[in-house]
């Protein structure tokens, strides 16, 4: 599936656009780009569906007990005082059920998940009885159906049990197990290719000359990528020379689903990356009303979206998690996520203009608390190392307080494990 060409096209008019109407643009135009395939479910960990998925059949297929203990017929008991049924012998276990009905005033023993036999409609546990004589007695008060699960009461044949767009996790993989089902179609995983531009850019392991630094964004963006759940490529290290970011952008595309290059993407002299995706078509300079973040370079090439981010390493984290990650998501066939915060207290001060969001790093202390990192400054990685999760100050806030409550993003709910 091919996206509009004008699907990065910006709000007519607006010439710093807030982060939720960025978002809903983005989440208007985008879909997913990758072929549907069917997979075998022990194979399909991590995937995203393509389609609904009916249960063929009902869980549990039949009324069956929750604990261990005596199947009865709740007609069989009396009001008040002692309850005193005869056993037959025999007993009802998971996948061993017991093949005769039990006649009214008698019990049977029963194991958990075993079938309630013909005759019975309640259990009482193991716990609660004494046994003697060929015969079990316990107090009264059971309730009618107690102890029983009844059949469909998890699943009912024809439910749709998981949507398209869901991501296969473990409880995914057990719901679709438990209804006997051994494949799904789901989408190709979305292959996304990681460059970095800049001249001052070497690689770890170089030894380093004056004015040069290393790469951190390419490592980065390859493990936000990856934890993301899509296939993640190394595109390389490019210089601030025009023609060989526009011929490694060009390779970049024809071999992936979507691109993402950090350096270069704003409007100054050896900001490159911009200029080139312009000159190829489509692109856009999104200029969201947010901090840290430069502008985004949105545009494609032949079709395939390429996402230029900040280069400042701190930027280029933000930028990825707030933009870039919903869009591969997306792209990849999932549903758009929102972002799941939680109101934290804050323990600091901060000052801020109202006008744009700020994300700050932040740290949650457990106790319903969250602090921020001791520095604001962009380009301190340290600061991500340090930090679990974003505080998000949205547009129309001014400065914050100690004990005011902020937005906490956690970094693990935006599926980094660390
Ligand atoms: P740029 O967006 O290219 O103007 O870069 C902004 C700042 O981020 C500059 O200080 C760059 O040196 C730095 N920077 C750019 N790319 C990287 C990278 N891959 N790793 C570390 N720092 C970078
Ligand atoms: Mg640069």
């Amino acid at each position: 599936m091919a996206l509009k060409n004008d699907c990065f096209a910006l709000p007519a008019g607006v010439t710093w656009t807030p982060v939720t109407r960025a978002l809903a643009d983005l989440r208007d135009r985008l879909e997913p780009v990758t072929a549907v395939e069917t997979v075998p479910l022990a194979n399909a960990q991590g995937r995203i569906l393509a389609t609904d998925i009916a249960a063929p059949v009902s869980v549990p297929p039949a009324d069956n007990s929750a604990v261990d203990g005596y199947a009865l017929a709740h007609a069989s008991l009396t009001r008040e005082g002692e309850q005193r049924l005869a056993l037959i012998q025999g007993r009802a276990a998971a996948g061993a059920p017991f093949s005769s009905a039990i006649p009214p005033d008698h019990a049977l023993r029963i194991l958990t998940g075993a079938t309630m036999p013909d005759g019975t409609d309640t259990i009482v546990m193991d716990e609660d009885v004494d046994i003697d004589d060929g015969a079990i007695r316990f107090g009264s008060g059971l309730r009618a159906g107690a102890n029983r699960r009844r059949a469909g009461e998890d699943v009912a044949a024809g439910d749709i049990i998981l949507a398209s767009g869901q991501r296969l996790g473990p409880a995914q993989l057990a719901h679709a197990a438990a209804v006997g089902l051994t494949e799904a179609q789901t989408y190709r995983p979305l292959r996304v290719a990681i460059l970095s531009t800049g001249d001052e850019l070497i690689e770890p392991g170089e030894a380093r000359a004056a004015g040069q630094i290393y790469d951190a964004n390419r490592s980065m963006l390859l493990a936000l990528a990856r934890s993301q759940g899509v296939i993640a490529t190394d595109g390389g290290r490019i210089p601030d020379r025009p023609d060989q970011i526009s011929h490694a952008l060009r390779n970049a595309a024809a071999t992936a689903d979507a691109v993402i290059v950090s350096g270069g993407a704003s409007g100054g002299d050896e900001d490159h990356v911009s200029r080139e995706l312009s000159k190829m078509g489509a692109m856009a300079l999104w200029r969201v009303a947010m901090k840290p973040g430069r502008p985004l370079a949105l545009g494609q090439i032949d079709g395939v979206p390429v996402f230029g981010l900040p280069g400042n390493p701190v930027a280029a984290f933000v930028c990825f998690l707030i933009f870039a990650r919903p869009a591969l998501l997306r792209l990849a066939g999932a549903d758009w996520p929102e972002p799941i915060s939680y109101p934290l207290v804050a323990r600091f001060h901060a000052k801020k203009k109202p006008g744009r969001t700020e994300y700050l790093r932040g740290r949650a202390d457990g106790i319903g608390g969250v602090e921020k990192f001791r520095s604001d400054g962009s380009g301190l990685i340290s600061g991500l190392t340090w930090s679990t999760g974003l505080i998000a100050l949205d547009h129309d806030r001014d400065a914050v307080e100690p004990g005011e409550i902020v937005d906490f993003l956690p970094y693990a709910n935006m599926g980094l494990l660390v």
